[in-house]
């Protein structure tokens, strides 16, 4: 039994274990587990992360205040957030000394990041309808003057329908209006230049909900070119990559990407936060307009080539296959009838009603074999059952 298995001796720990049977583990965090769980009366499945905050040796009783304070938070922001489409639901929520459960509905389909592991690259217009999800969703945290602070393709979840479920508000924070943060926390890689300068530079003027655009400027990058747009053996030199936007289109995937996605992109991961594209500005540029059809396609000379010698080749065998093919005669079909695709069908279907099972090539037998010896016998046998399948050929 893991350490969350066990009922805590705190009524909310007791509350949970009396409504949900938690299972196996879907995902982990720093201080956190992730587990499907089942509604006891409804048996309906359900996800529960659950956070732990028992002293230790490993964490402080800072640290352990910090995660607690932290937690609070976020069921702050899940419940602000509660309702909207594309944003996951909190079910419900239970606090003991030792252990924090919050219940979400459960996306079976898991994180993006494996869905794309899984596709390797998406097309454009996949990634069209998850980012227009994610930045509709985004968008609207940033007019309640929240910061999500770790968009990152783990963070994005999939339900049945493949529709996108934002999660982990860990870090989310709600800010006054032109406020602005100094704390630097997030994924390495999705950070935006000015929070990494906020590390550096302690007089530095802080950032705001910009951050979020640069972190999903990374993902888009990330989606269409199946490997981040930042990224370096040694971390040192990925954040200075970063400070730099030193970044480009010049792997092999970007070569039939559209003009169009590529200047999108490279208006969201601009160095300076004033100069960079609002959610307003995204969701506005026109590789969201549902009405351009002509997107500029430059195709590379070598996929030009391929594309001429694919469509030669195809004519090639069009033509050939009508050279070859012969009317279906009597005479054809009762010396080698085997030849026809509808009879040789209409033989195994025979040979299964015969024998209740296929009969295997290369075992004494096989089904033109099979035909050649005892064509009567089959035919009678199905013609008996009232079954005229030779006459419908004919
Ligand atoms: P952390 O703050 O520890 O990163 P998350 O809320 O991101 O915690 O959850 C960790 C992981 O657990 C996710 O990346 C995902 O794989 C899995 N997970 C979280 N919530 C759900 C859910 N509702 N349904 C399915 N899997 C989930
Ligand atoms: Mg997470």
């Amino acid at each position: 039994m893991t350490k969350e298995e066990e009922i805590p001796d705190s009524v909310g720990a007791q509350d949970f274990y009396d409504k949900y049977d938690p299972k196996e583990i879907l995902g982990r965090g720093v201080s956190s587990v992730v587990r499907r769980c089942v509604d006891k009366h409804t048996s309906q499945d359900y996800a529960v992360k659950i956070i732990d905050i028992t002293p230790s040796d490993k964490m402080s009783s800072e640290e352990i205040e910090e995660i607690r304070e932290a937690t609070v938070k976020e069921i702050d922001i899940l419940k602000k957030v509660y309702g909207q489409d594309n944003i996951i639901q909190l079910k419900d929520c239970y606090e003991s000394k030792a252990f924090f459960f919050l219940v979400f509905d459960l996306m079976r389909r898991g994180e993006l990041f494996d869905y794309l592991t899984e596709k390797v690259t998406l097309s454009e217009k996949e990634t069209r309808k998850i980012m227009r999800a994610l930045l509709e969703v985004v968008h609207f945290l940033h007019s309640q003057n929240i910061v999500h602070r770790d968009l990152k393709p783990e963070n994005i979840l999939l339900d049945d329908e493949m529709n996108i479920k934002l999660t982990d508000f860990g870090f989310s924070v709600q800010i006054q209006e032109g406020e602005k943060l100094k704390e630097v926390c997030g994924t390495p890689g999705y950070l935006a230049p000015e929070i990494i300068e906020c590390s550096m530079d302690p007089g530095h003027k802080g950032y705001d909900t910009a951050v979020d655009i640069w972190s999903s400027g990374v993902i888009m990058y990330t989606l269409l070119a199946g490997s981040p747009p930042f990224w370096h053996r040694k971390q040192m030199l990925m954040l200075r990559m970063i400070l730099a936007g030193k970044y480009d289109f010049s792997s092999p995937e970007w070569e039939d990407r559209s003009d169009t996605v590529k200047d999108l992109i490279s208006r969201m991961l601009v160095v300076d936060p004033q100069k960079r594209y609002t959610t307003t500005d995204v969701l506005n540029h026109p590789f969201f307009s549902q009405y351009v059809v002509n997107e500029v396609r430059q195709f590379s000379p070598y996929r030009r080539f391929k594309v001429i010698c694919m469509t030669v080749l195809a004519t090639m065998k069009i033509y050939c296959n009508y050279r070859r093919a012969k009317p279906v005669t009597k005479e054809v079909i009762k010396s080698d009838p085997y030849a026809v695709k509808p009879i040789r069908k209409l033989i195994d279907a025979c040979a299964f009603k015969l024998y209740g099972h296929w009969v295997k090539k290369g075992q004494t037998q096989n089904r033109a074999a099979l035909f050649e010896n005892t064509p009567k016998a089959i035919l009678l046998s199905i013609t008996a059952e009232g079954d005229d399948p030779v006459k419908q050929i004919w």
